[in-house]
């Protein structure tokens, strides 16, 4: 399948994404993982994002259409892939047509998750990360809490607050997202791509995401 993930931070796109790449293959592609990635190995890409990224503001168009143009050609993205957390401005959706074009990829969907803003607030309050860069696992410690306190129950490494997860970050996450992503879902919904499924559980987002596609 190849679809966009569209959604406000903490709206369970990653984990909607990693469900989804159980059925066939497809990839996730998270920018902000990537992104991630650079600031922690201090490449030049991600001493340039860091500090838009624990300010809660989003990194210019420019570097973020460069990683994908990459990313995309890659032959895991054969059988196709999940975009999480990209396009996430009108620009990002304008240039990611242009360049599917020029790579011959056809989309299926859109899928907008939307989940109230207070449930939003609350998720990100409380979530923690699991710090191994190759697990990544997710957890909240008043809803889904590791088995032992503050370690990973998949790979024993500690699991973390992310920098942009403080409260002062998130609302501004949160208000960067009203402003310049939710837009976007309006540029696919022109595009007839649009699938807007509403639910907390990422369980109902699948089986919404299953039943569109007709699997
Ligand atoms: P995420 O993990 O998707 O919430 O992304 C974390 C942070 O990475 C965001 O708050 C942005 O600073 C940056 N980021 C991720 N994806 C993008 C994107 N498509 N465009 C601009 N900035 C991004």
């Amino acid at each position: 399948m190849k679809l966009i993930l569209l959604g406000a931070p903490g709206a369970g796109k990653g984990t909607v994404a990693k469900q989804l790449t159980k059925i066939d293959g497809s990839v996730q592609i998270s920018t902000g993982d990537i992104l991630r990635g650079a600031v922690r190995a201090g490449t030049d890409l991600g001493k340039e994002a860091d500090g838009y990224m624990t300010r809660g503001d989003l990194v210019p168009d420019s570097l973020i259409m460069g990683i994908m143009e990459e990313r995309l050609q890659e032959d895991d993205c054969k059988s196709g892939f999940l975009l999480d957390g990209f396009p996430r401005t009108i620009p990002q959706a304008e240039e990611l047509t242009v360049l599917l074009e020029k790579l011959g990829i056809k989309l299926d969907m859109a899928v907008n998750i939307d989940v109230p803003r207070d449930v939003i607030f609350d998720r990100l309050c409380t979530r923690r990360t699991c710090e191994n860069p190759d697990c990544q696992e997710i957890y909240n410690i008043k809803s889904m809490p590791p088995k032992k306190e503050g370690i990973c129950d998949k790979c024993g490494s500690p699991i973390v607050q992310r920098a942009d997860e403080t409260e002062e970050a998130i609302g501004h996450r949160l208000d960067t997202y009203n402003e310049k992503t939710a837009p976007v879902a309006g540029f696919y919904e022109k595009a007839g791509l649009l699938k807007t499924i509403t639910g907390t559980s990422s369980d109902i987002v699948v089986a919404g995401v299953k039943k569109e596609l007709g699997i």
